[in-house]
C-alpha cells in the first residue's frame, strides 16, 4: 500500500513537471533561448526518470531505479537526434516550430502510455490519480501547442514561400516598371546617383542633394504590404519610379557571382561594381582603396562636399575600414556613424538634416527586416516582418519630413531613393533562391 501511494506521488511529480515544462520549451527550443532550452531538458530527463520509475516499481522491482535510468537514457538517445532527422528529412529546412510540435505529440503519446500502463499494474487504486496525470498531460498539450503557434505563423513559409507563388505576387505588385526578367541590377543605384549630381541644376536650384534609405533585407515581394501611408508610395506619387533589381552578381535563374549578403551588397551598391572587382563578396572582407564608395568618390569628383554614411551593423566598419582611414588622413568631410539601434540611425540623420548646412549624400541603413527576418522568418505574412517594413517606412517619412520641410528645400535639388542589399527564405539569406536575390530600388524622380 506504502509502495502504491509513492508510485502515485511520483507518477503526479512527473505529470505536474511536465505541465511546467510546457510553458518554457517552446520557447526554449524554437529561439534557443540557452537557459529555457536547459530547463526544458531537465523537466524532460526528470520525468521520464519519474514516469518510469512509477512503471517499475509497479512490478514490485526493489532495485526500480536501474531500469528508470536506462530507459531515461534511451528516452534521450531517441529525443535528442530528432532534431536533425525532423528538421532535415521532414522539412527539408531548420524548422525549429516544427521539431517542437512533433516532438509535443510524440511526448504526449509516450507519456499517455506510460501513465496507463502504471496504472494497469497499480490497479484500481490508482484511479483518481490517473485520472489528474492524464488531465495535466491534456493540459500541457494545449499550452505547448499555444505556445508553438505564433512561430508556425511566423514561419509557415516553409510550405507556402516556393518560387511559383513569388512570381504570382511579384505580377501582382502594380508599382513596379519591370519584371524579374528584366530586373535591374544593383549597381545601377551608384550610377542613378552619379547621373543626378551629373545632371545640369534644374533653374531655380542651387545645390545637388541626396538622401538614400537602405532597408537591409526586406524582400522585393514585401511591396506587397503598400498600405497607403508607406514613404515609397509617397515618392512614386511624387512623380518617383520603382524597379526591380537583383543582388548576388547575376539575374536569377542564373548563379551567382558573390553571396547575397549584406556587404557584398551594400558594396555593390557604393562601388557601382560587382564583387569580383572590389573583393567583396561575403561578409567580414575589407575592402581595399582601389575601388572606392561614392562617400569619397562624390567628394573627390568635385560633386560634393560631405557625406554620411549613418548604420548599425559593425560589419560596415570592416569593409569600409580602409576608406575611413583615407578620408581621415586627406581630411574629408566624411561621417561613418556606427549607431546603437536602428532609433539612433534615424536620429542621427535627422540631426544632420536639421542643420543649415547638411551633408549632401546622406546614406541610411535600417535593420528592422534583416533583424526580424533572421529572428522570425522573412515572409511577408509573417506579422513580425510586416512590423519592421512598417517600422521602415515611419523612420522613412520622418526623413523624408525632414528634407522636404529644410529652410533652403526650394532651392535644393534632391534625389530621395529606398533600396535593400538582399531579400531572404526562411530566416537567412546568401544563398541562390529567388527569395534571397530580388529587391528594388524606388527612385523619387
Ligand atoms: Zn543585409
Amino acid at each position: 500500500m506504502l509502495n502504491q501511494k509513492k508510485i502515485q506521488l511520483a507518477t503526479l511529480i512527473a505529470s505536474i513537471l511536465t505541465l511546467a515544462n510546457a510553458f518554457v520549451y517552446p520557447k526554449g527550443f524554437i529561439d534557443w533561448n540557452i537557459g529555457l532550452y536547459a530547463v526544458g531538458i531537465v523537466l524532460l530527463v526528470v520525468t521520464a526518470f519519474l514516469l518510469f520509475f512509477s512503471l517499475f516499481s509497479a512490478k514490485q522491482n526493489k532495485k526500480a531505479w536501474l531500469p528508470a535510468l536506462i530507459g531515461t537514457a534511451a528516452y534521450m538517445a531517441v529525443l535528442m537526434p530528432m532534431t536533425f532527422v525532423v528538421n532535415n528529412l521532414v522539412f527539408g529546412k531548420v524548422a525549429p516550430w516544427g521539431w517542437t510540435a512533433i516532438c509535443t505529440v510524440l511526448n504526449f503519446v509516450f507519456w499517455l502510455v506510460l501513465v496507463l500502463q502504471i496504472k494497469k499494474r497499480t490497479g484500481d487504486s490508482s484511479k483518481k490519480g490517473a485520472f489528474v496525470c492524464i488531465l495535466l498531460l491534456v493540459v500541457f498539450f494545449v499550452v505547448s501547442a499555444v505556445n508553438i503557434y505564433p512561430n508556425y505563423m511566423a514561419t509557415n513559409f516553409i510550405l507556402y514561400d516556393t518560387t511559383d507563388n513569388y512570381y504570382e505576387r511579384m505580377d501582382g505588385i502594380e508599382i513596379y516598371e519591370n519584371t524579374v526578367e528584366t530586373a535591374i541590377p544593383m549597381t545601377q543605384l551608384h550610377t542613378m546617383i552619379e547621373e543626378h549630381f551629373n545632371a545640369p541644376l534644374p533653374e531655380g536650384k542651387t545645390e545637388k542633394k541626396v538622401l538614400v534609405l537602405g532597408w537591409d533585407g526586406c524582400r522585393a515581394d514585401a511591396m506587397t504590404l503598400l498600405d497607403g501611408t508607406s514613404v515609397v508610395e509617397r515618392l512614386l506619387q511624387d512623380g518617383g519610379k520603382a524597379y526591380i533589381a537583383y543582388c548576388g552578381g547575376a539575374n536569377y535563374p542564373e548563379n551567382i557571382t558573390q553571396a547575397t549578403s549584406t556587404a557584398p551588397g551594400w558594396c555593390s551598391m557604393l562601388t557601382g561594381q560587382w564583387g569580383a572587382s572590389h573583393g567583396i563578396t561575403g561578409n567580414g572582407i575589407e575592402k581595399e582603396n582601389e575601388q572606392m564608395s561614392l562617400f569619397v568618390t562624390a567628394i573627390e569628383d568635385g560633386y560634393i562636399d560631405a557625406s554620411a554614411f549613418y548604420f548599425s551593423w559593425d560589419g560596415h566598419l570592416t569593409t569600409y575600414g580602409n576608406e575611413i582611414e583615407y578620408c581621415n588622413e586627406k581630411g574629408y568631410n566624411t561621417t561613418w556613424l556606427y549607431c546603437d539601434d536602428d532609433n539612433m540611425t534615424a536620429d542621427s540623420a535627422l540631426a544632420d538634416l536639421q542643420q543649415a548646412d547638411c551633408s549632401d549624400f546622406i546614406f541610411t541603413i535600417f535593420e528592422y527586416c534583416d533583424r526580424n527576418g533572421h529572428e522570425y522568418g522573412y515572409w511577408n505574412l509573417n506579422p513580425m516582418y510586416q512590423q519592421a517594413f512598417a517600422d521602415s517606412n515611419e523612420k522613412g517619412n520622418l526623413l523624408v519630413d525632414a528634407v522636404q520641410s529644410r529652410p533652403t528645400y526650394e532651392t535644393e535639388d534632391w534625389l530621395i531613393l529606398i533600396t535593400s542589399d538582399h531579400g531572404g527564405y526562411v530566416r537567412g539569406h546568401g544563398d541562390e533562391s529567388i527569395m534571397e536575390r530580388m529587391m528594388f530600388i524606388v527612385t523619387s524622380k
